[in-house]
């Protein structure tokens, strides 16, 4: 009776990231204590050159 969308119940049940104090984006990795858009808390902003600013 598993149709493949069994899993989705589990989905968004762990809070891995809430909103980052610096970027204000909801990106902050919780148990890593590093923020996945800017790099918070390293001194510098997390940037690649194939992540282009608009
Ligand atoms: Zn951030």
């Amino acid at each position: 009776m598993s149709n493949g969308t069994a899993v989705m119940g589990k989905m968004n049940s762990k809070k891995v990231h809430i909103r980052c104090r610096r970027c204000g984006h909801h990106a902050y990795h919780i148990r890593e204590k590093r923020c996945a858009h800017c790099g918070f808390p390293a001194p510098r902003l997390r940037s690649y050159k194939w992540a282009k600013a608009k």
